[in-house]
């Protein structure tokens, strides 16, 4: 078993899995090779420049400080002031905010099928609890 199949899942207010991110797994696995993976990525897809050394996360759920995209989150912030465990409970399920960094995800391919895995493991949570 590889050291990254070993992060036990991290599910975030959106519903991404913060086990398959490379900042989480750079920070967590203390691995300087996932982080600048993650600059290298983003270098790529943006043309934006970011030092690995200032990547950091602990997990949506952490309240340490978030790297990157996850940084300027408005979904984070919405969820904690609602209380709310993750999105699958509120009652506003589905809002722009949540489409929003769902199609987000989808274009930079954390997507199956054309559908952002954060939102399917919402689905998941929702169906679980009786809610679809
Ligand atoms: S996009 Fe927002 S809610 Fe999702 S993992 Fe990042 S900070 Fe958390
Ligand atoms: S309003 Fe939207 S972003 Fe805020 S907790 Fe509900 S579903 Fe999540």
């Amino acid at each position: 078993m590889s050291a990254v199949e070993a992060l036990d899942p991290h599910i975030a207010y959106c519903g991404l899995d913060c086990s398959g991110c490379d900042i989480y797994r750079g920070t967590k696995l203390e691995d300087g090779q996932l982080l600048q993976n993650y600059a290298d990525k983003v270098f790529s897809q943006f043309k934006i420049e970011i030092d690995p050394s200032t990547l950091n996360c602990h997990g949506c759920r952490d309240v340490r400080p978030k790297s990157g995209f996850c940084a300027r989150c408005e979904v984070r912030a919405c969820a904690i002031d609602r209380g709310l465990e993750n999105c699958a409970t509120c009652e506003d399920y589905g809002c722009d905010k949540l489409q929003s960094v769902h199609t987000a995800m989808i274009s930079v391919g954390k997507a199956v099928d054309g559908v952002a895995t954060a939102s399917l493991n919402l689905q998941a949570i929702r169906q679980e609890k009786g809610l679809e």
